[in-house]
């Protein structure tokens, strides 16, 4: 069978980028190690997600930030995913983060016309956080995150968007292929 995801999933909307770095949840199959297991985990992540979101150092104590909001972003999400309302500590969570990273648009001028730049007050940590609240909130309360599905393969519980109606993988050529073949394999069997 092919191998199942080892490289972190990024170009879903970016919270579920951001939640699908958890280490999975497998029934019985070795999970992949947490990304953000280490500092450097982190810090690659956020090179892989360097159009979404800007650079900052990761500490460990900023690292230890990160998960937690992910904890929470997680939770949060696995609700609306099982059409259960976030719990409170969730929301609760989220708005923390966001109180603590402002940020103000600013207008700048290109040779073409004008256009809003984001600047935010707070600094790296406080940047980063409330960035990744931010963009939570946003998809939280947006039309899009009824589309929250997760992962049909048996052992991968990675969230996407579901923004074609047939799908039902986090990536048909790894858990779409890997359970095609598995169902061959079982209708073959005897
Ligand atoms: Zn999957």
């Amino acid at each position: 069978m092919p191998a199942r995801i080892l490289a972190p999933l990024v170009g879903e909307p970016l919270p579920l980028d951001f939640v699908n770095t958890r280490p999975l949840r497998a029934r019985g199959v070795a999970a992949p190690a947490d990304q953000f297991g280490s500092v450097s985990g982190l810090q690659q992540w956020l090179a892989m997600e360097a159009d979404r979101l800007s650079y900052v150092e990761i500490t460990e104590p900023l690292r230890r930030s990160v998960i937690e909001l992910r904890e929470q972003t997680g939770a949060a999400l696995d609700a609306v995913v099982d059409s259960l309302v976030p719990p409170q500590p969730t929301i609760d969570a989220i708005n923390a983060a966001l109180r603590g990273a402002s940020s103000h648009a600013v207008l700048r001028w290109s040779g073409t016309g004008g256009y809003l730049e984001v600047i935010r007050d707070a600094d790296g940590d406080g940047a980063l956080l409330g960035a990744l609240a931010e963009a939570a909130a946003e998809y939280l309360a947006s039309e899009l995150c009824a589309k929250t599905r997760r992962c049909e393969a048996p052992d991968c519980d990675l969230l996407f968007s579901q923004t074609h109606p047939r799908r039902r993988w986090c990536s048909s050529t790894v858990c779409g292929n890997r359970t095609r073949v598995a169902r061959y394999y079982d209708r073959h069997k005897n």
